[in-house]
């Protein structure tokens, strides 16, 4: 696991899953299938259509594991939901041609491996794609049951009611034990991989001999301890280089601390309309230099090399994800 210690922890289960009317005695009423209708403008093949509408629903992606005597068997999903707290419950979508719906009923346990940013090779690998050299994976009981090392977090869980599920089968599990570390999640949307961009840095990326003009520009600032450099949503339009001190940039979900050489606000200097993307705060007192948008555009209009240096940054970024 990448990052800080991972946090784990038992689930309190708070009691055996009640009788199965609590679910519902209709739930296995099926409505007579209906012919689809498709908005308008999407013709041709209806269940691609549907197929395409339900990718523009973005998950992560989860290989589910379960173990059969000392086989471990392995399956990407992505039809993965949690559906309640107390008790905790958690259900998977298998499709009934799919190996690990054959070996999950009512009493299995199975683990849920929520895969990380860069493990799309494991993905590729549990989904029966070929690829040239798939990364091996590598696995730990907890429960008794498989988990796939390296994943961003982990759940155990007990099936304990199976449903139909049209041409899927549906597993409500009982969720034993939870784990989860840092990191980014892997994403899937319209039928391909995504990843998170959390990466703000753009002039930082700059060849030193085409930043440091730019940064001579600025004029000198000073910030007291505690003191906001920067507040979430607020207009702003100015790039920031932490001469002395440091700064505390809060993001939800993560917070960093920055130090001197390090540049501030470099996303909303080119796009100040969408203000700023976190809170800064002084940590003790703090020396910026600030160079304003008009500065950086002129001197990128002095220099293009420097403007042609941002455009691949930028590209670099947009291939990382493609
Ligand atoms: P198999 O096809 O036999 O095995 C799957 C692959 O995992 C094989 O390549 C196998 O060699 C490998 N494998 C299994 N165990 C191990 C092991 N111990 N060590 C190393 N490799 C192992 N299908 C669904 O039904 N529901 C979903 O929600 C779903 N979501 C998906 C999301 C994504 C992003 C992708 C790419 C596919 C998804 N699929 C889903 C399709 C599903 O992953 C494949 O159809 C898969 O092949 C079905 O697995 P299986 O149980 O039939 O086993």
């Amino acid at each position: 696991m990448e990052g800080s210690r991972p946090q784990e922890f038992e689930v309190d289960i708070g009691g055996a899953i009640s009788a199965p009317e609590a679910f519902g005695a209709s739930f296995d009423v099926v409505p007579t299938s209906e012919a689809l209708e498709l908005g308008e403008g999407l013709e041709g093949d209806p269940a691609l259509a549907f197929r395409r509408t339900l990718g523009m629903f973005a998950t992560g992606v989860t290989v589910l594991t379960t173990r059969v005597g000392e086989q471990v068997h392995g399956m990407t999903a992505n039809a993965f939901m949690s559906v309640s707290l107390q008790p905790p419950l958690v259900l998977v979508s298998i499709d009934r041609r799919a190996r690990m719906g054959v070996l999950l009923h009512q009493g299995t346990r199975f683990g849920v491996s929520v895969l990380e940013a860069h493990q799309t090779g494991l993905s590729d690998r549990f989904a029966g794609r070929v690829a040239d050299d798939p990364p091996e994976a590598t696995f730990e009981l907890v429960h008794e049951t498989p988990l796939v090392e390296g994943a961003l977090a982990h759940l155990v869980a007990q099936v304990v009611r199976s449903y139909w599920g049209g041409d899927h089968s549906l597993f409500l599990g009982q969720v034993e034990f939870a784990r989860y570390g840092e990191g980014q999640p892997l994403l899937f949307h319209g039928g391909r991989y995504e990843r998170l961009v959390e990466d703000p840095r753009v002039f930082s990326m700059l060849p030193e001999e085409l930043l440091s003009p730019i940064l001579a520009l600025g004029t000198a600032r000073e910030y007291a301890d505690g003191q906001a450099i920067m507040r979430t949503g607020e207009r702003g339009a100015e790039l920031l280089l932490v001469v002395a001190g440091s700064v505390r940039v809060e993001r939800p979900g993560r917070s960093v601390t920055l130090g001197p050489g390090e540049l501030i606000g470099e996303i909303e200097v080119l796009d100040p309309g969408g203000g700023r993307i976190a809170d800064i705060f002084a940590v003790g007192s703090v020396r910026c230099m600030a160079i304003s948008r008009e500065q950086l555009l002129s001197a990128l209009e002095t220099d293009p090399r420097a403007a042609i240096a941002l455009i691949e940054v930028l590209a670099a970024r947009f291939r990382e994800t493609a």
